[in-house]
């Protein structure tokens, strides 16, 4: 488990009133094992949608009210449901918003830190999407418009891009091939890697939790993949000693 010394990692929590269960998960998370740690970095999608730092209301309080009781270091990156995450949230729990991609000093080891969607280019109509909803010009217009009309856009969205995976899943079914296209590209990974001078780096999106070695520009490296909560949670603790991906099983609600 983690020490003072570790620092720790989420991503993809989702979290999102219809799953309370996931909501005391993390609860549970910052009252035990984030309560000592040393820093604690959440890689994106934290949230299922954000629709601005004005949406506020109980659920998204109590996990605020969580993160403020926290007196570590706490880094937030964008993912691709919340990238709406502003200042004012940040500010909120005392977080420092990191760019995507960011290199930290993990320990000693330079580590590059993403969300992880920018590296599944294989997807080009998901890319396309994504260079519209990061565009200020976008994010301008939608945050001037009221939480009721991006209430209904988020709806629409989440419709839109369930049947483009849908579509998706269905086409590499039939043509034999696995589920690559909504996973990684790995020249992608090799090329921001060797672009960023590391070995190491940590990321979610993919909901496919796992440690990959590989090589880049000749070198051993690592690409370390954490998991969505959902049955399980999923972190990585890290220290001097090295880096662990873990997993605990989340209570259903009764
Ligand atoms: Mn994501």
């Amino acid at each position: 488990m983690s020490s003072d010394s570790s620092t720790l990692f989420i991503s993809d929590l989702h979290l999102d009133p219809a799953r309370p269960d996931i909501q005391q998960a993390f609860l549970n998370f910052v009252a035990n094992q984030a309560k000592h740690c040393r820093a604690l970095y959440i890689l994106g999608d934290f949230f299922e949608v954000w629709l601005g730092d004005d949406d506020v209301n109980a659920f998204n309080s109590a996990i605020i009210d969580a993160l403020q009781r926290l007196t570590m270091p706490i880094y937030l990156m964008h993912g691709n449901r919340d990238f709406l995450l502003g200042q004012r949230f940040c500010t909120s729990i005392g977080a420092t918003l990191l760019n995507d991609p960011t290199v930290i000093d993990l320990h000693g080891t330079p580590t590059l830190l993403m969300h992880g969607d920018s590296l599944c280019t294989a997807d080009s109509e998901y890319m396309q999407v994504r260079a519209m909803l990061r565009s200020p010009a976008f994010q301008t217009d939608f945050l001037s418009k009221t939480l009721a009309e991006r209430q209904v856009f988020a709806n629409n969205a989440r419709q839109q891009s369930q049947a483009h995976t849908q579509q998706h899943s269905q086409a590499s079914a039939a043509n034999g091939s696995s589920t690559d296209i909504m996973d990684v590209t790995p020249i992608e990974v090799e090329r921001v890697m060797a672009e960023n001078n590391v070995q190491q780096m940590i990321h979610g999106h993919t909901h496919r939790p796992a440690r990959h070695d590989l090589i880049v520009e000749g070198k051993p490296a690592e690409r370390i993949v954490l998991g969505d909560w959902d049955k399980l949670g999923w972190f990585i603790s890290a220290d001097a000693n090295g880096l662990d991906l873990q997993s605990f099983a989340i209570q259903a609600d009764k």
